[in-house]
């Protein structure tokens, strides 16, 4: 049985007065049955590591540097991030693939670096817009799938988001039979890649425009067990009633 996950990417949001959302969050009464995780700025992750009192919600980063120290200006390493109370990190989200070039390979590297710093890896794949439309949704996967997931790989060290890069921030969300077909393609390739035990008992979350409106219909999906959430994460109301509906 896999624990539902709900995570939440506060991006490049927030100044020290948006940690007063974390407050509501920590009274939230359905999250011991599920699995919470907050991926503020970088600046905040300490300090709402210490102001999170839920045994269920914990925090991550955004990024990680897969070296462990060293002249990378600006850069944060994984045992930086564990340093600073995180549990879990988001590796080659689609923004920081475009923004930044990052290459399948690279966000290889930084997840061997996090598992190796006891953090779980929350990869991220998707399809943009025009490769839906030609047809190439499940290869563009595959091949990020093969390309970013080291083989140090335990059921508990590695979460897959699938995220759309259409469906990003934009208020639409694939069909459920869409959002089906590739949560199952995932999770045949995570069985075949790493056995029964391990493909069956990895997390594989959507995201990509989850609200309160949706989130209860996409949770029931097969395979889909729970979400990353970007702009509904940023209020407690939001992100609660997302929550609830896991
Ligand atoms: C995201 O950036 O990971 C995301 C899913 O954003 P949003 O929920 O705002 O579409």
């Amino acid at each position: 049985m896999r624990q539902k996950l709900a995570a939440g990417n506060w991006k490049m949001n927030g100044t020290a007065a948006a940690l007063a959302e974390v407050d509501a969050l920590n009274s939230h009464s359905s999250i011991a049955a599920v699995d919470v995780v907050i991926c503020p700025p970088a600046t905040l992750l300490s300090r709402m590591s210490e102001r999170l009192t839920h045994s269920s919600i914990e925090t991550g980063g955004q990024d990680c540097h897969p070296a462990a120290s060293g002249a990378h200006t600006g850069d944060v390493s994984a045992a930086m991030l564990v340093d600073a109370g995180a549990a879990y990190v988001i590796l080659g989200h689609s923004e920081r693939r475009e923004d930044h070039g990052e290459t399948s390979a690279l966000v290889c590297a930084k997840a061997g670096a996090a598992m190796n710093a006891g953090l779980t890896a929350i990869i991220c794949v998707g399809e943009s817009e025009t490769q839906r439309d030609d047809g190439t949704t499940l290869t563009v996967i595959e091949d990020q799938l093969a390309g970013s997931i080291p083989d140090v790989v335990t059921a508990r060290n590695l979460v897959i988001a699938y995220e759309p890069i259409w469906a990003i921030g934009t208020g639409r969300v694939p069909t459920l039979s869409q959002i089906e077909e590739v949560h199952d393609f995932i999770r045949t390739n995570l069985i075949t890649r790493f056995g029964e035990k391990t493909g069956a008992a990895t997390r594989i979350l959507y995201g990509g425009s989850v609200k309160p409106s949706n989130a209860a219909e996409i949770f029931h999906v097969v395979n889909v067990d729970g979400a990353l959430v970007g702009g509904a994460s940023l209020k407690a109301n939001d992100f609660s009633a997302i929550i609830t509906a896991l």
